[in-house]
């Protein structure tokens, strides 16, 4: 397994209760996951259940509150000199905001020439190496696009460009954080399709992070759906779309559109009540129970257990 989270925990300071007592959001509670070579896992759920702050405590971005990161094996905790060089440049970010994540005052061959030199690239043979990454994500002819600034390029190319950088690294995994989700649909499924290609043609694994199912399901082998910090369910997608055994996935996947309208007109809606309840101040038990349409007294008192359903399913909920 390339990269591994085990049981992370992430908590930020939030001011005092009324009490004096120092309050926490609790952004991340016991994640565990793997990212194989070659293989995309998906983290999915809606905006705060803490898919970000997970993919930037992988990327090493954000340390964790406890648990552990575990790259090719070794603890990243335990990682220095060149074994964490080693780990910087195998596992790369790509944003959500292509425009953010670019230097405004550097070309895309700056850009690029940067990259390289951090991984040792020599200096002569930079230029024609950022040519070859720029080929690589379909910017041709690369002469054209060397030489231009980031404001003078589309979404699409930008992004395209940022996908270029993180492979500058020649990265084992590459987290991709809603990477498409700004992007018009047409350039939304060039992106995808790029991306798929480079996990064959080079065998990268990619954590896909996302709020979009329908992106996720045709891009990714197995999924994770995470409601306040927790993975509450996580198995091979094709199980997961067609049962979900989780209230929660299955609210998510109801809502989802289909492109068939018979379909749509059959499928049964799932309307959760309320908002998602505050990540300083967590529902006792489970969670989701304020929410949940089949939550019971147990559900209220207990937290609920990690269970096997079956087909590579897993699931956190009494019922399941
Ligand atoms: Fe719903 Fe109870 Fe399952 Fe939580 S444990 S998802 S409240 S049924």
């Amino acid at each position: 397994m390339i990269l591994e989270a085990r049981d992370l925990t992430k908590r930020f300071p939030w001011g005092r209760t009324f009490t004096g007592a120092r309050a926490w959001v609790r952004a991340v509670e016991g994640v565990s996951l793997e990212v194989a070579e070659g293989d995309t896992l998906a983290l999915v759920g809606e905006s705060g259940s803490g898919k970000t702050t997970t993919g930037r405590i992988l990327a090493g971005l954000e340390a964790p509150t406890s648990g552990e990161v575990r790259y090719r094996g070794r603890a990243l905790s335990a990682l220095t000199g060149g074994a964490w060089r080693e780990f910087r440049y195998g596992v790369q970010m790509v944003f959500q905001d292509s425009q953010a994540s670019l230097n405004p005052r550097k070309t895309v061959a700056q850009i690029l020439e940067v990259a390289l030199s951090a991984r040792g690239v020599a200096a002569g043979t930079r230029r024609d190496t950022a040519a070859q990454l720029l080929v690589e994500v379909g910017l041709e002819p690369p002469a054209v696009f060397l030489g231009r600034f980031p404001h003078q390029l589309s979404g699409g190319q930008r992004q395209r460009i940022n996908v270029a950088r993180s492979l500058a690294a020649d990265p084992s995994v590459i987290i991709a954080d809603e990477p498409v989700s700004a992007l018009d649909l047409s350039v939304r499924a060039q992106i995808l399709v790029l991306m798929q290609r480079l996990q064959r043609q080079r065998g990268v694994g990619y954590l896909f992070i996302s709020h979009d199912l329908a992106v996720v399901r045709s891009v990714a082998r197995r999924v994770a759906v995470m409601y306040l910090g927790r993975i509450v369910e996580e198995g091979p997608t094709e199980a997961v779309f067609d049962r979900p055994v989780h209230p929660y996935t299955e609210a998510l996947l109801s809502a989802t559109p289909v492109p068939n309208p018979r379909l749509a007109r059959m499928r049964k809606r799932i309307i959760l009540q309320g908002d998602v309840p505050s990540p300083v101040a967590p529902p006792p038990g489970c969670p989701f129970h304020p929410r949940c349409p089949i939550a019971q007294e147990i559900c209220r008192r207990e937290p609920p257990p990690l269970v096997d359903a079956g087909r590579g399913q897993t699931a956190l909920c009494h019922f399941a």
